[in-house]
């Protein structure tokens, strides 16, 4: 199988995730990217298959993953995987966990990990120093540069090409990434051995969506600021938990919207959102060693309504169960038990959302003849909620023409979207139950 076959059966067919496996694995770099993020032959391949094997675009087997990861069998109604404990967490230093997106917890981990000696770098996402609005991989190996890739980048990132970077190099690797990320590395470890064996461990990202490539740079210029004029861009800038900001080569700091940044985002997932991404049935970063996300702690009681600003975790694996206790004993780290009955309504919300609405486009595809990524698994029937959101994606579809894209964005960071983010922020209040859990 050559990369024509995958260029056929995946990226022609809109299968393709974009996580940059395939560009990192291929053993005579012969890939790179288009400025989409989409892999594209800029060499001659030799038909290895590797970039095939390791695609988690057209085909993932979980119950099989399920099997060889935790030895249980793949439950597609289960919301979360395969857990083994959660807690909300944060980092012993204060600094690393302002830097982080939620708690820090992924820095002060892989910061953890670095001083340890436990690991040589890690693979993170980072900006483009030659365009700071766009997002790459990097491979971290210094504390500093751990540090300068906190935080959330909320638009695709081929980052798994800097595999290329661990193949050449000695040493272990801790690797970030989205669910789908984290699926290519797990069929990596069938594929090529060498190279996953220098994988120390796996940190996945909860997951609900990404953005196009394009979103922060249209969001810039809604703003009316000047592409040549931005020095940094951040998806979580300023005080937590952060909203679109650019930092100007003069030095002014402009935050492109003063609303709540949720609303804004889930503004944005409607009119960027990747298309792939609504065929994804993996919120939680199913198979990673430990996968976190954001904790709310206003939607909590007692104790756990304390800790704001602190990571959510779930630990899946013997590998991750031990990182978390050793950074604890160490005092690296400080850790507090979400019991089973505590889980996070907002969560587990957002994982069904997610399972169920891709349940119906896979099915509805299918039906049209479209392609669809093969999972092993019969799907589910949808519930008619996530029927009926088959025709909002017709609806926002149609407002995803450039000029009607950023007209929207110019309301939402406009006075009215003050107003639109008031009702809804009462909706949710009123009609979505997670508060108080
Ligand atoms: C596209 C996306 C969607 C998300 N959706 C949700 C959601 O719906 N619900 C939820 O609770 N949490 C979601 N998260 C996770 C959340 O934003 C935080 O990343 C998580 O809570 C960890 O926070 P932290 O402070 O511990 O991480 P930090 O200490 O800030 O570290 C984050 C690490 O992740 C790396 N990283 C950032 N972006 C990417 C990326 N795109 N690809 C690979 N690595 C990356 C950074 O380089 C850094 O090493 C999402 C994250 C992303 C990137």
């Amino acid at each position: 199988m050559s990369f024509e076959q995958l260029d056929q059966h995946v990226i022609v067919q809109g299968l393709c995730v974009r996580c940059g496996l395939c560009v990192g694995v291929c053993p005579v770099l012969a890939l790179g990217f288009n400025d989409d993020g989409y892999p594209q032959l800029i060499g001659k391949c030799t038909g290895c298959e590797f970039c095939n094997s390791c695609c988690p675009g057209g085909d993932v087997d979980f119950p099989a993953l399920s099997r060889r990861v935790y030895g249980v069998d793949y439950d597609p109604l289960s919301l979360q995987g395969y857990v083994e404990n959660m807690y909300v967490a944060y980092p012993g230093d204060s600094a690393v966990r302002e830097a982080g997106a939620s708690g820090g917890l992924v820095t002060g981990l892989l910061l953890y990990l670095l001083a340890k000696k436990k690991i040589d770098g890690a693979v993170v996402a980072g900006m483009d120093p030659e365009k700071p609005y766009c997002t790459k991989g990097v491979l971290a190996t210094t504390a500093e540069e751990i540090i300068a890739a906190a935080r959330s980048k909320y638009s695709v990132t081929p980052s798994m090409d800097v595999l290329q970077l661990l193949r050449r190099s000695k040493g272990r690797f801790a690797v970030v990434g989205l669910p789908c990320q984290i699926q290519g590395l797990r069929k990596l470890e069938k594929v090529d051995s060498g190279l996953s064996a220098k994988i120390y461990c796996l940190f996945g990202l909860y997951c609900h969506c990404n953005l196009e490539r394009n979103a922060p740079k249209e969001a810039i210029e809604v703003k009316g600021i000047d592409l040549a004029d931005v020095a940094r861009f951040d998806f979580r800038g300023g005080a937590w938990p952060g909203r679109f900001q650019v930092t100007k080569k003069d030095g002014a700091v402009i935050s492109l919207y003063s609303i709540n940044p949720t609303t804004v985002l889930n503004v944005l997932f409607r009119l960027y959102g990747a298309k792939r991404c609504f065929l994804c049935v993996d919120a939680l970063a199913e198979y990673a060693d430990l996968s976190f996300g954001d904790f709310w702690a206003h939607d909590y009681t007692g104790i756990l309504a304390e800790m704001e600003r602190c990571t959510l975790v779930s630990q899946r694996t013997q590998t991750g169960a031990s990182l978390l206790q050793e950074a604890v004993a160490d005092g690296a780290i400080i850790l507090q038990r979400l019991p089973e009955e505590r889980a996070s309504k907002r969560i587990l919300n957002m994982a069904r959302g997610k399972k169920q609405k891709a349940w119906a486009q896979l099915i509805s595809r299918a039906g049209d003849n479209e392609a669809i990524p093969r999972y092993h698994f019969d799907i589910p029937e949808p519930s008619s909620k996530a029927k009926r959101c088959l025709f909002m994606y017709f609806f926002y579809s149609l407002l995803r023409g450039i000029r009607l894209r950023k007209f929207i964005l110019k309301i939402f960071f406009s006075p009215v979207g003050g107003v639109i983010d008031y009702l809804n922020l009462r909706r949710k209040r009123w009609f979505c139950n997670y508060h108080g859990n």
